[in-house]
């Protein structure tokens, strides 16, 4: 008898598995909302000019491509270098701190990096890291990206809880039944075992809502006092507000040495989507190690992180780094990038202003998302009913690609929501 005959099928995926029916849809008019892929107006997947210029200069002038040799496991030197500055300089020195609290971790030597497979490679190693050696139990916002619940869980999470994020009905965040659940259920856990809690860095996924400072302010000092493990994904830098380094607010916050992480604070960070590397799995772990620890502590974190890549993909690939790394050392290529950002952020506000106008959104909530979404709440049968009969693909939770809409199916999709909301 095979084990094998026993497997149960497993769910097609939350989100790419809707790009499968979409492809297979006959309908002309089909429009595609679900993945988060930034588009241009013609629907093409785009390339950001300074992405372009420093693909020119790899492949033409400057002859990187000629090594395809392996990286070292944990990437490229000049990779974690430029990265770190990016992420605990230059993102950590704003008007809203008093100091850069980024620059004295860096020169503590206090950051485990590595260059990891995009954002949920950099989830993905941390849930493995964590569960080895601090916990198994994780906190998850309700709502969230639904591989958060899929990658803590086949990474050896035992226990994964959801904290309330959102209110469905009033459309508004909930932060103090987030922290009343986690006073109530963590600080009553009494065993040595920590929590760790994912803290979506900027536009939060699904609900395009975040918590104002205050809130976050509320929120840190909550998990501090509950000796949680905080897990910052950062996957939207720069979408919220277009400013790359304002987006940093929660980072620049978990780092203020007033809080001490006894268990690290761990950040898992994304190229996907603010350079479009999507498909080229750019990205980076870091684990911060408490101020107060040894330095030996440093050298043991980053010598389990080797082990756990070497063990899974051995090293992480090339090309894609590259281009990034260029970007950021390049001052010229750097600015521009700055300003590709920029361009994106604004053409997603011009898509959600003209659905604002069209639809006659009154509610505030629908005015204050941000990001790469739009947050619809309609409920399942409604997304069913728009897929199955108008081919209009939003996924299961009522979320929207916003870049997805452009000239040509604007009219089409504001025409069906009108008829699907009477
Ligand atoms: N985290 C969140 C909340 C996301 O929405 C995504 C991508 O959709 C990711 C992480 C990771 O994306 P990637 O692995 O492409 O960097």
């Amino acid at each position: 008898l095979s084990l094998l005959n026993q497997i149960e099928l497993a769910p097609p995926d939350k989100i790419l598995g809707l790009t499968e029916t979409f492809n297979n849809d006959q309908n002309p008019n089909k429009v595609n909302l679900t993945v988060g892929i930034y588009k241009d107006n013609f629907g093409k997947v785009t390339t950001f000019p300074s992405i372009s210029k420093a693909q020119k200069l790899i492949d033409r002038e400057l002859g990187l491509n000629k090594n395809l040799s392996y990286l070292p496991i944990k990437g490229g030197k000049d990779y974690a270098e430029n990265v770190k500055n990016f992420l605990y300089d230059e993102s950590c020195s704003s008007s809203d701190t008093t100091k850069n609290y980024g620059k004295d971790l860096l020169d503590n030597n206090r950051i485990s990096f590595a260059q990891t497979l995009s954002g949920t490679g950099a989830l993905a190693i941390s849930a493995k890291f964590l569960s080895l050696f601090i916990s198994k139990k994780v906190w998850i916002p309700n709502f969230s990206w639904a591989n958060h619940m899929n990658i803590f869980n086949k990474n050896g999470f035992k226990s994964i809880y959801n904290y309330s994020y959102y209110d469905l009905k009033s459309g508004q965040l909930t932060v103090d039944k987030w922290l009343s659940d986690l006073r109530e259920r963590v600080g009553q856990d009494k065993s040595d075992e920590p929590h760790c809690i994912i803290l979506h860095a900027c536009c939060h996924n699904p609900t395009g809502l975040d918590p104002t400072k205050d809130d976050w302010d509320k929120i840190i000092n909550t998990i501090n006092e509950l000796r949680m493990v905080p897990v910052i994904d950062m996957a939207y830098q720069g979408l919220e507000s277009g400013d790359l380094l304002k987006d940093a607010y929660v980072l620049r916050k978990c780092i203020d040495p007033k809080y001490v992480w006894d268990n690290g604070l761990f950040l898992c960070q994304s190229f996907a989507k603010n350079m479009g590397l999507y498909g080229e799995r750019v990205g980076s772990l870091s684990i911060v190690s408490p101020a107060h620890s040894p330095s030996t502590v440093k050298l043991a974190v980053d010598s389990q992180l080797k082990r756990i890549i070497r063990s899974i993909y051995s090293s992480p690939p090339g090309y894609g780094s590259r281009v990034a790394n260029l970007v950021l050392s390049d001052p010229a290529l750097k600015s521009q990038w700055f300003k590709d950002v920029h361009g994106m952020v604004n053409r997603l506000q011009s898509i959600r202003d003209k659905l604002s106008y069209n639809l006659e959104w009154d509610t505030v909530n629908d005015e204050q998302q941000h990001g790469m979404f739009y947050f619809t709440r309609f409920s399942l049968p409604v997304v069913q009913e728009l897929r199955d009969k108008y081919s209009i693909y939003l996924t299961d939770d009522g979320r929207l690609s916003l870049s997805g809409v452009n000239d040509s199916d604007i009219e089409y999709v504001c025409d069906t929501f009108r008829k699907i909301e009477q």
